[in-house]
């Protein structure tokens, strides 16, 4: 375990909680510790303990040489980073991204610690990412990455030690590549060793869709709290992968909602009657991206994050409400599908202006929820039906927001510092429990 002294001066806590930093925004890995300094002085942990919070436990670097079609090898640099491990395994995502860094996912592994705590099943954190561009790789290219990942990484993961999953660019092929290389170089049929799997090797009912019906029990949730009626309300979608197309098209389902936008990294599109998601979905499918959608007028990104709506749900990649744009959010509810979209100092400006946020890693619970299902699954070798799946997924995404929610209400603080009390005192207790503190 790598323990540096924790800068704990560096984040300054506020009265409500967030981070400023000499004005500065901050890049992930300094988000994430910033955010668990604020947490630390508010629960008053013992430094030792703080420290270790601050750190991953095991970061592994791997070089993987990759045939390419033209016959040439290329060598692609990946990571996996296993940040807790004090409540269960890790488990955590893995990413194939152009613009990977460790920081990235040394920020995101720490999240998956508290995501999973805060959602209360037994997982610590970890994620892994390799720095690639899917985009311009052909299929047999990609598999061949995935095994060249497992390859490099197979004796640091393991149904009892670290589970992967998809992330951004990761799909159920990826998993299923995976587990039969994993699988091949144990010597036996390994389904638990990875979730998101395709359902004729295990995968889970429901897994598809389940961050994006995680967000929405909470968005209920938090309706019911702020006496909004999700029979009128208007919805704007950024982002337009896994979790943004389904949260449209789960939210279009609730007779009377309306999604009136949604973007993806070509830009937006705007309709005031609404659209229906699932014409948006076949558009992008045939066209690759959702603008230029008929009967709806183009946007840009920045104009549908200031939409007057009464959920806004970032659901694209990180950093994407800042001090620049945050005054202009006029959603009454943001609830983030994706990881790290709001830096903390545009955070404040929300919590200032009375935007509810719904913290990330509470909001997008919902697949790693699934998929600690899914491992159960697969642990008993016996599957449940999708409903099962929906009541169970309901039951704790719920429990979990009110948890939070009444530490929110208690300590008069944001939902994300309540989500992070809520989160790291249990981690914590775990620690104690193990003789680590
Ligand atoms: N990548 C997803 C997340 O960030 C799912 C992780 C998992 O299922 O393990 O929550």
């Amino acid at each position: 375990m790598s323990l540096s002294k924790p800068n704990a001066s560096a984040g300054i806590a506020t009265k409500k909680g967030s981070i400023s930093l000499n004005n500065k925004e901050l890049n992930s890995f300094e988000m994430a510790q910033s955010q668990i300094d604020t947490a630390a002085e508010m629960l008053n942990l013992a430094p030792g303990t703080h420290t270790i919070l601050r750190e991953p436990m095991k970061e592994l670097h791997v070089s993987i040489p990759v045939r390419l079609d033209n016959g040439k090898i290329k060598i692609f640099k990946g990571f996996r980073v296993q940040y807790n491990n004090a409540r269960g395994p890790c488990k955590g995502g893995i990413r194939f991204h152009p613009d990977e860094t460790i920081d990235t996912i040394k920020a995101l592994a720490a999240w998956m610690t508290w995501k999973c705590a805060v959602v209360d099943i037994p997982f610590g954190g970890s994620k892994g990412g390799v720095i690639c561009n899917p985009k311009e790789m052909s299929s047999s290219e990609v598999e061949r990455l995935s095994r060249g990942y497992i390859d490099a990484v197979w004796e640091f993961i393991g149904p009892d030690r670290d589970i992967p999953a998809p992330d951004v660019y990761t799909n159920p092929q990826v998993m299923a590549w995976m587990m039969d290389e994993y699988s091949k170089l144990k010597g036996c049929i390994s389904p638990g060793v990875i979730t998101g799997k395709p359902i004729a090797l295990g995968g889970s009912l429901g897994r598809g869709d389940a961050t994006a019906r995680g967000a929405l029990y909470t968005i209920v949730e938090a309706a019911r709290h702020l006496n909004i009626d999700l029979a009128e309300a208007t919805v704007a979608v950024e982002g337009y992968g896994n979790a943004g197309s389904n949260i449209a098209i789960l939210r279009n389902d609730i007779p009377g909602a309306r999604i009136v936008a949604v973007s993806d990294s070509k830009g937006g599109i705007y309709s005031k009657q609404g659209l229906d998601p699932h014409k948006v979905l076949e558009h992008k499918m045939e066209t690759s991206s959702v603008i230029n959608f008929p009967q709806a007028e183009n946007i840009s990104n920045s104009d549908l994050l200031e939409l007057g709506v009464d959920i806004l749900c970032p659901a694209a990649l990180g950093n994407t409400i800042t001090q620049a744009n945050a005054s202009k959010i006029r959603a009454k509810i943001v609830a983030e599908l994706s990881n790290g979209p709001t830096t903390p100092q545009a955070d404040e400006i929300l919590y200032d202006n009375g935007v509810f946020v719904i913290p990330d890693f509470l909001c997008n619970a919902g697949g790693v929820t699934v998929s600690y299902f899914e491992w159960v699954q697969n642990t008993y070798n016996y599957y449940w039906e999708e409903e099962e799946i929906h009541q169970k997924l309901n039951k704790k995404m719920s429990k979990a927001f009110h948890n939070v929610l009444a530490e929110s209400l208690k300590r008069k603080v944001n939902m994300r510092v309540a989500a992070y009390l809520v989160a790291v005192s249990r981690v914590v207790e775990a620690m104690k429990w193990r003789g680590w503190v």
